[in-house]
């Protein structure tokens, strides 16, 4: 399953036990939740976001996190990210053995303070925190630190957010201490050109080895289409999450994230080499449905199925 990470022309990192879960109300049992991530692994997905330190009175549906990084963790070759909101989660985080971990940071302030009650200086100052923490572990204990550009092209609450104010707040993560940052479409509101604009811009202010993935929803009916313009500007790291679980509660039929399902199909369609198994996901598809028999799982391939003498891209 594992193959040299240079063979993958498109990473793919699985959201799902994190986003997808997070934002609906079943409670996937902690067995089900290993299941689910060994399937995936088992497929070739390289990176899964297994959950979130968030306190567990906010999110129960992640108060498993830190026996789900171990369970990640003992899977060869699988990169383990998680989810912090501050140094005390990024401390949880790294006790367990996370590789990577992304702190979110809203470029609308009045979403940041409604979401985790802090303006965008006090988020800068856990960055730091967080940046110190890591710098004074020994080298091959430091985990890849990201911040992750929420809201940044729009939010529910601000309406526009600003270009320049993503690009500043892109800034003022890496000089905090921050290794990368990516683009988080939150709200669903992103457009391929603003994809490609936003990316070309925040590239010309931290350089393109600081951003190299991008986090989109489905909300608007433009999650492949924007996933396609991040791969033509030169992204190379998608979010995505298996049957797009955690649907709009304001958009019937919307997925959440991205399909994972549906993003493998048109990279591998389109010749770029994922690592990942297209079959074998569908099996993990069924894992997870076992998992969650009342949730809406999303997904155009899933359903239609491949398509006939579909070859997957041969790695040379
Ligand atoms: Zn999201």
């Amino acid at each position: 399953m594992s193959m040299p990470h240079a063979a993958r022309q498109v990473w793919i990192s699985e959201v799902g036990p994190r986003d997808g879960l997070q934002s609906i109300r079943t409670i996937l049992p902690t067995d089900a939740k290993k299941a689910w991530i060994t399937a995936l692994a088992s497929a070739g997905v390289p990176e899964i976001e297994v959950g979130s330190f968030v306190p567990a009175s906010v999110l129960p549906q992640l108060a498993d996190t830190a026996e789900l990084v171990r369970h990640a963790r003992g899977i060869a070759g699988l990169t383990v990210a998680v989810l912090v909101p501050n140094l005390k989660g990024a401390q949880r985080a790294i006790e367990c053995g996370a590789h990577k971990i992304t702190i979110p940071l809203s470029c609308s302030e009045t979403h940041s303070l409604k979401n985790v009650r802090r303006t965008h200086a006090q988020m800068l100052d856990e960055v730091r925190g967080i940046a110190a923490l890591i710098s004074s572990l020994p080298q091959e204990q430091r985990p890849h630190f990201e911040g992750g550009l929420s809201t940044a092209f729009g939010c529910t609450l601000e309406g526009v957010v600003p270009e320049t104010k993503v690009v500043a707040l892109a800034e003022a993560l890496i000089e905090a201490g921050c290794d990368e940052v990516g683009l988080s479409d939150t709200a669903g509101y992103a457009n391929p050109a603003q994809v490609r604009r936003l990316t070309r811009a925040v590239w010309s202010a931290v350089g393109e080895d600081r951003l190299t993935g991008i986090h989109l929803h489905n909300t608007r009916g433009l999650g492949l289409a924007n996933a396609l313009a991040a791969l033509d500007v030169g992204l190379r790291t998608l979010d995505a999450s298996m049957g797009g679980i955690g649907g709009c509660p304001f958009a019937p039929g919307a997925s959440g994230n991205i399909v994972t399902e549906d993003l493998v199909f048109m990279v591998e369609a389109m010749g770029l080499h994922t690592g990942v198994d297209l079959e074998r996901l569908l099996q993990a598809r069924a894992v997870l449905r076992e998992g969650l028999p009342d949730e809406s799982l999303y997904g155009f391939v899933p359903d239609a199925g491949l398509p006939l003498g579909f070859q997957p891209s041969a790695v040379s």
